[in-house]
This record gives C-alpha cells, structure tokens and sequence, in this order.
C-alpha cells in the first residue's frame, strides 16, 4: 500500500465544525501534523495510538518553525506511516502554503488528497450573524491580506477595491490602522461599515462593528485570538 497524506481542513476553531470527511480521516491516521490554533477536541477524534506533531507557527511567537522545516516533518512521517494527516486551520487552500507542503509530498512520491474546511471568513459571517452578498448591494466577495511575508515582494492590496464588494482580510490584527488609512486615501466614504471578528466559533469570539473612519484608531484589547476584518456596503 502505497503511503498516502490527507490534508485535512480543521475549520476556524470549533471542533463540530471540520467535516466528516475530515474527522474520518483524522480517526484513521497513524499520525497527525497540527497547527497553531488547532482545538483539542479534534485531536480527540484521532485513535489513542496516534501520533501527534505539533507544527504550530504563529507569526507572533518566536517559537515558529519555518515553513521547510514543517514540510521537512511532513515527509519524514510521511515516509514512515501509510496513513498521515495534515491538519490545517480554516481551509488548506487559504493562506495555508498548500502549494509547497503539497510539493514536497509528491516529490517524495506520496499520494495526496485534500479535505476542505470551514475557512475563517465564514465562520466570521456566521458569528456576525452577517451575510456577506446583499440583493442589489453586494455580489462579490474578496479574500485577501494586507500583511506581507518577509522578503516577499511588495502588495498591491488596495489595488482596485471597491466597497460594494466585501473585502475579508485575513491576518488583520496588527493591520486595522494601516488598512484604514489606505482605504479612507483611496476615496472610500468614512460611513463605509466595518466588521472585526476575533476568535469566530471560539466560546469567547467577539464581533466590533465601526465605521471606516473609526477603524484607524481602535485598539484591538491584548489577546492571542485571530482576526478577520470585513470592509463593505453589504455589512450594513
Ligand atoms: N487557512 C485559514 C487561514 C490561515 S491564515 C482559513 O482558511 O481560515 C490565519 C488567519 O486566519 C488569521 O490571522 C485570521 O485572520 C484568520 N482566522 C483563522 N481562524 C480564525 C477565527 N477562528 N476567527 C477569526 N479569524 C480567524
């Protein structure tokens, strides 16, 4: 049997929230790399022999493990069980680096599959109780982050935004006044709504709307939750 890795989406949080697909895949793995902000009731559903690796990055702490050495972990289990689980936050195909963990499987030669996940704007649109297209107001939804990598080359985020589309930005936290400013320059009303969503699914998640222009000058209280920032006409 050939040795197969399941990258599975792990949803925003909550651990009713992955699919089944994805927990039947975490009950059958032999070993589970996880991240930052992966919840323990899903390592729950894994079989009590598993072994769990914990690959966790978040930018914030000094501890992370750059992105080679995960998909160096990755390949080495990989290579040792026939059946690996890589569990990844929200959805894999969403900020998730993917494309290189994915890479690296297949030129070790192991078969892969991807298992889809509640990614974090849906969450965030469901703990708002907010939907994210309005009849007549809203018809597109864009994903995207103001933040950049180091040595990535410059981000042209703003480039033609606009607010009759509900913009999710990922990774937002440290953002809010840059991403305010940048939209009050490009000419968006000071009205525009805007929704921040700390945590979506956790039992503390905490949902602030503001207008555009108070965003540039709110603070964000101290704590570890991730953030999504919606901006658009369709928040109203
Ligand atoms: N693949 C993930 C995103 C990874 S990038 C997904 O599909 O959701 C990490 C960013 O996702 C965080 O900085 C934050 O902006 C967002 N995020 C992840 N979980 C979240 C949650 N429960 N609530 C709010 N934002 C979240």
């Amino acid at each position: 049997m050939s040795h197969h890795i399941t990258f599975v989406g792990a949803g925003p949080g909550a651990a009713d929230l992955i699919t089944v697909r994805g927990q039947k895949a975490l009950q059958n793995a032999q070993v589970v790399l996880f991240d930052a902000l992966i919840d323990d009731g899903l390592l729950a559903y894994c079989a009590p022999d598993v072994v769990l690796v914990d690959v966790g990055k978040r930018c914030s702490k000094n501890t992370a493990k750059p992105q080679d050495e995960i998909s160096a972990l990755l390949i080495e289990h990989g290579l040792k069980y026939a059946r690996t689980v890589r569990l990844k936050g929200g959805d894999p195909s969403i900020f998730g680096r993917l494309d290189e963990e994915l890479a690296a499987a297949k030129q070790a030669g192991l078969t892969v599959e991807v298992v889809p996940g509640v990614t974090a704007a849906l969450a965030a649109a469901a703990a708002a109780q907010t939907p994210l297209t309005r009849r007549g107001v809203t018809r597109s939804i864009r994903i995207l982050t103001a933040t950049v990598g180091a040595a990535q080359p410059h981000n042209d985020w703003d480039a033609a935004l606009d607010p009759s589309e509900t913009m999710v930005f990922y990774m937002a936290g440290k953002q809010l006044r840059e991403i305010g400013l940048r939209l009050l320059l490009a000419g968006f009303s000071a009205q525009t709504p805007t929704l921040i969503v700390r945590g979506a699914s956790w039992s503390n998640q905490d949902c602030v709307r503001l207008t555009l222009q108070g965003l540039p000058d709110y603070v964000l209280s101290n704590s570890d939750a991730p953030t999504i920032l919606m901006v658009g006409l369709a928040l109203n």
